[in-house]
């Protein structure tokens, strides 16, 4: 083989140690991603599973869960607050049957038909109890 076919020769083989490399990071690439995609149906499923645990709770009797349970309904019952206060702002009252907002002139809900009571005097400084257990769920990757 004379000097320039080796040369030629060498080129070759660099190229398709090239190709050969891009194939592999590619496919790797494709692997991660599908890695990503079943770790997302994993996370969705979870969360769907955490839920129903909650729910049914009752059922899960389980001390090492019943703080992150205290926790859900605390947020459950300050999303309802919150809710009410968004109504009261907006200068209308909340239905105490169904929830829903009521304009201050209707005496009964439009929703349910419950009874609507004037509202309580919108109060401007909503001071939160040094009490108030807010939740910070644990992002550690710890199981
Ligand atoms: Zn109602």
């Amino acid at each position: 083989m004379d000097l320039l076919s080796r040369f030629g020769s060498t080129i070759s083989n660099k190229s398709k140690d090239v190709a050969k490399k891009a194939k592999e990071l590619a496919e790797i690439s494709n692997l991660n991603s599908q890695i990503d995609l079943q770790e997302e149906i994993i996370d969705k499923l979870c969360l769907e599973i955490g839920k129903t645990v909650y729910e049914k709770r009752d059922l899960f009797p389980d001390s090492a869960l019943a703080e992150k349970y205290t926790a859900v309904t605390n947020a459950y019952a300050e999303i309802a607050r919150l809710r009410s206060a968004i109504i009261t702002a907006k200068g209308a009252k909340q239905c105490p049957g169904c929830g829903i907002e009521v304009a201050l002139g209707n005496a009964f809900c439009p929703g349910c038909g419950t009874a609507v009571p004037a509202p309580e005097p919108y109060v401007e400084n909503i001071v939160i109890p040094p009490d108030s257990v807010i939740y910070y769920p644990d992002t550690s990757d710890d199981p």
